[in-house]
């Protein structure tokens, strides 16, 4: 029998808790097929191969075609889906909200930096909040499956801009899509992010 070597977590969250923002239909597309498949294939390409005993964040690091998409696919998802929560929203606190009114200038401009990003990258991807060594915080667009932690950044924060995310929702209303997600944003998952430094 194969066993699975990565296995996709459950969502701390019913499937229809985070609407109207992001529906159950969407879930149970997005988690439920994309990112069941994204899985699927990863532990197909690993298995019995010198990839199977790695953490998934080097095989990210490492990996290039294929192996890297899968990989990196499967890690953003489980990202993006643990950032949210029916009674998220509102504002970070403590040393996230300090650091990023010291990079952005408030929480608002941050917030339309964010989306102008997603909105503004061509095709399919992804926008990050990451931060550096040194705590600093930068926005950054990834197409495809592309993850700052092949730029030795830390990720805090991502919003999926690829059509799957938001397009049984929104349809071609992107910046829409993404300006919803803030009603959904566990702060305190994210703060906790940040506050563990790299
Ligand atoms: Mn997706």
């Amino acid at each position: 029998m194969e066993v699975n070597i990565f296995t996709q977590p459950e969502l701390p969250y019913a499937p229809d808790a985070l609407a109207p923002a992001i529906s159950e239909e969407t879930i149970s597309y997005h988690w439920g097929k994309h990112e069941k498949t994204y899985i699927e294939n990863l532990n197909k390409l690993v298995r019995n191969t010198q990839w199977e005993d790695m953490p998934l964040e080097e095989i990210i690091r490492k990996a290039q075609g294929p192996l890297f998409n899968n990989a990196s696919q499967a890690w953003n998802h489980i990202f993006y889906f643990f950032s949210f929560s029916p009674d998220g929203g509102g504002e970070p606190d403590g040393e996230l909200a300090d650091a990023i009114k010291r990079d952005f200038g408030s929480f608002d401009e941050f917030k339309k930096l964010f989306v102008e990003a997603g909105t503004g990258l061509f095709g399919s991807g992804w926008v990050w909040l990451s931060q550096d060594k040194d705590g600093k915080l930068f926005i950054t667009q990834g197409s495809n499956a592309a993850n700052p932690i092949t730029d030795g950044l830390k990720p805090i924060l991502t919003f999926d801009v690829w059509e799957h995310a938001y397009y049984l929702d929104y349809q071609n209303r992107r910046a829409e899509a993404l300006g919803r997600l803030w009603d959904i944003v566990d702060w305190k998952v994210v703060s906790e992010r940040y506050s563990k430094k790299k």
